[in-house]
Parts: C-alpha cells; structure tokens; sequence
C-alpha cells in the first residue's frame, strides 16, 4: 500500500502515526540481528520502515534484499531509498524491478550524498542529475505503481544552505510525481516549524515527515549536528553539556529534550513522525513510550493525547 495513504488513513483517524529507518549492516551476523529488531519493532506499529541505499550503489544488493524481507517476510510497509548519482542506470532498473517484484510500492527518490572520496557531486555523463529527474523517470518507467517520496531540508543540504532554494527544488520534485517528504535530521523546532511554513506557502500540501534523530551518546550527537550542520539550540547543549561523561544521563536528558521537540512539532501541524534508528531499538521505544504512542493490543494508539490541538492537522 501507498505510504502517502496510510498517512492520510491516520490522520482522517486523527492519530500520529510512525516510521523507522534502518540501514544494511555490514556482517551477515549483523543483518540477522536487524531482522530480529524489525521484527521486535512491528509491534510499535510503524506505518512503513524504510532502507537507506548506499551512495554510488554500495551494498544495493543488501538493500534490495532488506526491503524484499521486510516486505514479504515481515509484513512491514517498506520504502526502498534509491539514489541516482555515480553509478550505471542498469543498477537503478534493477533495483525498482527487484522492489517492484518484492512487493514493495514506495521508494525514496534522492541524488545521492557524495561519494567519500570526492568533496562534491558530479553528475555522470548522460545519468541523472537531480532528485526530480529520478522521480520523473520512475513516474516514466511505472506510472503510479510506486508512491514516491523525496527528501527535504530545514537548515539546508550539504551543498546547498539556501533554504529558500531548496524550497523551489523540493517543489519541483512534488511536481514531478513527489508525494511525500522526509526531511533530514534536525534538533531546532522552531527553524522546522518556520521552514514547515514556508514550504506550504510555496504551495506544496503534500505530507510533511520530520526526521527524528533519538540520543544515544553525547558523541554521537555532537558528531550527527556536525556532519548535517544543523543548529543545536542552547538549551540543549546546557542541558546535555554537564552530563556528557555520563552516557545514562545523556539518553535521559536526551530523551526528554525529543520528546519535547516531537511534542511540539505534533502540536505544530505535523501528523507523522520518522524515526532515524541508528538500527537501534531501545532510544526510539523510550521516546514512543513517554509520548504514549506505543500501541496495546486492545487499542492500538488511539489514546487521546492530551497535546494535541485538534483532529485533522496537516
Ligand atoms: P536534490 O533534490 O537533487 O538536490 C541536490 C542539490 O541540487 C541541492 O543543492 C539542490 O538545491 C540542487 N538542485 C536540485 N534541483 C535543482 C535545479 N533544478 N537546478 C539547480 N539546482 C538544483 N543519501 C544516500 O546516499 N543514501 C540514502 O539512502 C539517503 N537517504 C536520505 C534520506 C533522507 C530523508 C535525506 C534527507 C537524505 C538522504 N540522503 C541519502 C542524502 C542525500 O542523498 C543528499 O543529501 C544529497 O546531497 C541530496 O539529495 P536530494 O535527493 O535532496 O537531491
């Protein structure tokens, strides 16, 4: 099923809904280990999980594998990331056929990080250049079998930090065939909430997905705000600076600071909330858990929820 439907399902049903994103491991002992976590995490009711491709066409085949398990075996609503920079156009066919025959019908549609070795991007001769023209070529080659997401950015890309470009290139991706956005990680709401905004005044009303980055280490998270260059607000590095050698204290301090900022952002006009989960499961759970949206058998997360303003936000 589309995952731009299931969205629209949740909110019509006026309840947030979740996601996860994993990557391929790099050990098989490692790939078993995330099968079991996905099938661990089924029960907190994700509307779709997704699998990252790695850049240049790394590990395809595992991602291509990934997304056929989690789809057929485990019943999860899967969304295949596929990028279109540095490597050969036959490796993007193969991919959307193995996708297309595994069941699965959404897939990210990105440009690609650059690859390690080179500082910059550099389009391939006769390859895509841009995200838009992978969405129009999947729209080309399947018509409306696949739902088609694509990335967004608040506080810019890695070589981009204009936003209001950005927010002109987004809108041509969503014109192309783009049904819902995911954007990057990010810990400042109120620069989302603003971009969130100007993204609707730019005329695009398709689903908006915040990327949620959980802590689990104070390393990890200077590390991730360095390598995306988003803003840390104060706040938060004065509440995570004091206890940094305490790695328990971090995930609590670290909890409450993202479950604060999902709070917010539910509150703001935002229905779905993705989850990058490093393939971890606990920092995720805590925070579903502390935002009541970890599903029971006998209602699953149709608990009123207090801060939230009203059914039906965008
Ligand atoms: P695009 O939308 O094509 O934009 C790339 C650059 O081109 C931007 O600077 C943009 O402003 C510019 N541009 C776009 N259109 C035009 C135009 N018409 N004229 C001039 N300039 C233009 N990378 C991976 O390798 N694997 C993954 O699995 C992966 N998953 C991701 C998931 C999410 C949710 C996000 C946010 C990013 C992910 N990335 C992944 C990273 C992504 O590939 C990089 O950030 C990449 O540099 C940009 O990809 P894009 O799809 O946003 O590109």
């Amino acid at each position: 099923m589309h995952i731009s439907e299931r969205l629209r399902a949740a909110e019509e049903a006026g309840r947030p809904s979740i996601s996860f994103e994993f990557f391929p491991p790099k050990t098989a002992q490692g790939v078993q280990n995330l099968y079991d976590r996905m099938d661990r995490m089924h029960d907190l009711g994700p509307t779709f999980i997704d699998v990252t491709w790695g850049a240049g066409g790394r590990h395809s085949g595992l991602t291509c594998e990934m997304v056929k398990v989690a789809q057929s075996v485990y019943g999860l609503e899967t969304c295949m990331h596929l990028t279109c920079t540095d490597m050969e156009k036959s490796k993007i066919d193969d991919a959307l056929k193995e996708a297309y025959n595994s069941g699965c019908t959404n897939i990210l549609a990105l440009r690609g990080d650059p690859p390690r070795e080179n500082e910059k991007w550099v389009a391939s001769q006769g390859g895509f250049q841009y995200a838009r023209d992978l969405v129009k070529y999947i729209r080309s080659q399947y018509g409306d079998h696949f739902d088609i997401g694509v990335a967004g950015y608040s506080e810019g890309c890695d070589d981009n930090k204009n936003t209001d470009e950005l927010i002109r290139h987004l809108k041509e991706k969503v014109d192309a065939g783009g049904t819902f956005v995911i954007t990057q990680m990010f810990y400042d709401t109120d620069i989302f909430l603003d971009w969130l905004r100007k993204v609707r005044e730019a005329g695009i009303t398709v689903p908006i997905i915040p990327g949620i980055m959980p802590i689990h280490t104070y390393g990890a998270f200077i590390r991730r705000a360095n390598w995306t260059e988003c803003n840390v607000p104060k706040a938060w590095m004065e509440a995570l600076e004091p206890v940094k050698n305490d790695d328990a204290a971090v995930r609590d301090v670290g909890r409450e600071l993202i479950v604060e900022m999902c709070k917010r952002l539910l509150a703001g006009g935002i229905n779905h909330l993705h989850f990058y989960t490093m393939n971890l499961a606990q920092a995720t759970r805590m925070v579903l858990e502390d935002l009541n949206l970890v599903p029971d058998l006998e209602s699953p997360l149709e608990k009123p929820l207090p801060w939230r303003p009203s059914k039906g936000l965008k």
